[in-house]
């Protein structure tokens, strides 16, 4: 009987990873699927263009995640995960997306924001998610993450191609993690007096 119970809920489990998977969705996370931010990225880039506004793509990636698999083991670094993209989903507007970009990796993409917003959202995220704390059955301590975040901008009727617009938030990225971690870069090739501005 009780093998039976536990072959039914592993069932359930599969089943229902089956059924997310077949939605587009993240099994870990419920977020979207990486494989579709192109085509999403593509129809908020049209209606951006359309409505002559400008479209901003940040990656974020949580810091050193290798270190909280190692410390507090793969379970912890699979709630942690799902912590983070909970924190991400509730702090985006609903016209937002949010994709899971790759294992502790998540692109946000946010139609319509101006380059000063999309540098407050950026680092909104990043205090967040400095202060959020994964809870730990065994110890009173709590894991510590924090995010480096990389920030593109496509102006309103920028040439910029997505795959460019991608391409840049994850070079910014880059720059965010070389330069010491737990920061937000940001890239706008079509402006260059904005406060914590970085050019690549
Ligand atoms: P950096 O600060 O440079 O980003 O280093 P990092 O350790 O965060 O990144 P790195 O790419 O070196 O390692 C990512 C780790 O994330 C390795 C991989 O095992 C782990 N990981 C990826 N996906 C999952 C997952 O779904 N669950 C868990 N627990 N770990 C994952
Ligand atoms: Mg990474
Ligand atoms: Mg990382």
């Amino acid at each position: 009987h009780i093998h039976c119970q536990q072959i039914g809920s592993q069932l359930g489990v599969l089943f229902s990873s089956l059924s997310q998977m077949q939605s587009g969705k993240d099994t870990l996370t419920s977020l979207l699927n990486r494989r579709y931010l192109p085509v999403v990225l593509k129809h908020e880039v049209t209606l951006a263009m359309e409505y002559e506004l400008p479209m901003t793509v940040a990656i974020i990636d949580i810091d050193h995640f290798k270190e909280i698999n190692d410390s507090w083991g793969h379970m912890v670094g699979d709630r942690a995960i799902k912590h983070v993209a909970e924190l991400l989903s509730d702090n985006i507007r609903s016209s937002d997306y949010i994709f899971r970009y790759g294992g502790e990796e998540f692109c946000a993409l946010l139609p319509g924001v101006s380059a000063a917003e999309a540098l407050a959202v950026g680092e909104r995220l990043r205090k967040r998610i400095q202060n959020l704390r994964i809870p730990h059955q065994s110890s009173s301590v709590a894991p510590h993450l924090t995010a480096s975040i990389g920030v593109a901008l496509r102006e309103a009727g920028s040439p910029m191609s997505n795959q460019e617009l991608t391409e840049y938030a994850d070079k910014t990225l880059y720059r965010a993690q070389t330069s010491g971690r737990n920061q937000v870069c940001f890239y706008n090739p079509a402006a260059s007096s904005l406060p914590g501005e970085t050019a690549l």
